[in-house]
């Protein structure tokens, strides 16, 4: 892992509005109004980010904070459909607690 010298630049988590260094979170972009995981976290567009928690996930779920970022309502199968990514995306990485 490497490691920088250079101060970290700071996101808020669109979940628990917490500002975390921005490889503690997971970055989503808008494609239009269609959100997908960042997987680079350099692709092109409006960003918006969210812990890498499952907690976070789920706050984000609860308070409809998808809806929010993206100005409309979102379909339950398109939230599933950015849940599983963000999954796929941890790779086993994630720091899960029970709750
Ligand atoms: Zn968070």
């Amino acid at each position: 892992m490497r490691r920088h010298k250079t101060t970290k630049p700071m996101r808020r988590c669109i979940a628990c509005r917490e500002s975390k260094p921005q490889d503690e979170l997971i970055r989503f972009v808008l494609i239009g109004q269609n959100p997908v995981v960042d997987i680079s976290g350099r692709a092109e567009g409006r960003g918006f980010y969210l812990c890498r928690s499952e907690e976070c996930i789920k706050t984000a779920v609860k308070r409809k904070a998808f809806n929010r970022v993206c100005k409309r309502n979102l379909e339950e199968n398109e939230i599933s459909r950015l849940i599983g990514q963000v999954l796929d995306s941890y790779q086993g990485g994630m720091d899960v607690k029970e709750g």
